[in-house]
């Protein structure tokens, strides 16, 4: 059996061989009036992906086929469907399959903060039935988490931007980054060299941290203003003291991470929010944030709205990710995986060839 009832993707079936993966065929959701079904033709790489077939932030369910920065084609459109999707058309998919959109915080625009929340993959429907990622033939989607991509964008710029671009562009926005703004970016990854480029594109100074001196030239021209390398530069928390009305933090790490030393470079009530997700804690003592008043927080995705608008932006701002595409395969993706988790890409792996891989 294959499309509609069937679709195929490469699993990850063991966490101890997490970076070999086997072709499956699976049985996707049962398809509703409000889902979509895409052919996929390209999918970014996140270090989330790394983090759960790994099991380091707990036991998948396996067998389970990562991937959330899903571009493909519209193939088949359920009769409930009310955005105007159509067949042929391309779209893109982020990390989030599922919310109720009835409750408040739905209503609220905060469907990535629902309860109920469905991950595009390693998850669970109300229903029972599981989700699936990018690394597959098909993905098929509630149309309130597909989204249509600009012509301006090419599909392999703009699919690491569905997971890695929206998740540091929505606590940017939320919390007013805009012409004059001062802000830190932690760490230059996939989220990391999205969170320079629309900090910059938003008209904040952009200050950013990375570990050592060896991506200071990527970060310059990404547009940061300020480049400090903190296992390097002495004193660099005495020397930026005070100066950040923000940090956005895109560390996947906490091993050395200098809590203390961030939250020095806050302004009084500066906050610092953590959208990356370390398998290990942060240690914090509410001593940690007397000194200037700072705030800890995190942040989750992005909504639909904001996800339009960074579309948008990117495209008119000629935003694009910087990406080394390897093709959709046993090969392709365990090299994915094993560089990415070796911080080792600039600055994502997007998945493509997906023709030649799937029937
Ligand atoms: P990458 O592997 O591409 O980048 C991670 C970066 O973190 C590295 O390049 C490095 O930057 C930095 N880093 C690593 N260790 C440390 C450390 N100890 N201290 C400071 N910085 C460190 O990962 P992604 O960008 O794909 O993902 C980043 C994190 O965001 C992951 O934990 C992921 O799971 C999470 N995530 C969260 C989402 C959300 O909704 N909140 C959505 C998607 C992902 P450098 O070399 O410059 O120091």
């Amino acid at each position: 059996m294959g499309y509609p009832d069937n679709f195929e993707g490469f699993a990850v079936t063991d966490t101890a061989q997490w970076n070999t993966v086997k072709k499956i065929d699976f049985t996707p959701k049962p398809f509703g009036p409000k889902d979509i079904d895409i052919k996929i033709k390209a999918c970014g790489v996140c270090g989330s992906d790394v983090h759960c077939v790994t099991g380091g932030w707990a036991q998948p369910d396996l067998p389970v086929i990562p991937g959330h920065e899903i571009v493909g084609e519209v193939v088949r459109v359920g009769d409930g469907v009310e955005n105007g999707f159509k067949v042929g058309d391309r779209v893109g998919v982020g990390a989030q399959a599922w919310a109720c959109l009835e409750c408040e915080t739905c209503k609220d625009e905060n469907e990535t903060y629902c309860p109920d929340w469905v991950d595009t993959y390693n998850d669970k429907y109300p229903d029972g039935s599981k989700s699936w990622g990018g690394y597959s033939s098909h993905v098929r989607i509630h149309e309130h988490f597909v989204f249509p991509i600009p012509e301006a964008l090419e599909s392999n710029d703009v699919a690491p931007m569905l997971c890695a671009g929206i998740t540091t562009y929505s606590p940017l926005v939320r919390n007013g980054v805009g012409p004059g703004s001062n802000v830190g970016i932690i760490g230059i990854g996939g989220l990391g060299h999205f969170a320079i480029m629309f900090a910059k594109a938003l008209g904040a100074n952009v200050y950013t941290f990375s570990r050592t001196n060896s991506k200071k030239d990527d970060a310059i021209e990404l547009g940061t203003d300020h480049f400090i390398a903190t296992f390097e530069d002495k004193d660099w928390s005495s020397k930026y003291a005070r100066k950040l009305d923000i940090i956005i933090s895109c560390g996947n790490s906490s091993k050395n991470f200098d809590l203390d030393g961030y939250l020095k470079c806050l302004k009084v009530h500066g906050k610092l929010i953590s959208v990356g997700l370390p398998e290990e804690p942060f240690t914090v003592s509410p001593g940690d944030f007397i000194k200037n008043g700072t705030l800890l927080g995190s942040s989750h995705l992005g909504s639909r709205r904001e996800m339009l608008e960074m579309l948008d932006l990117a495209a008119k701002n000629g935003i694009k990710a910087w990406h080394e595409d390897l093709k959709v395969g046993e090969k392709g993706i365990g090299e994915a995986l094993e560089r990415c988790h070796n911080n080792d890409v600039k600055y994502r792996f997007v998945l493509t060839d997906y023709d030649k891989a799937f029937n």
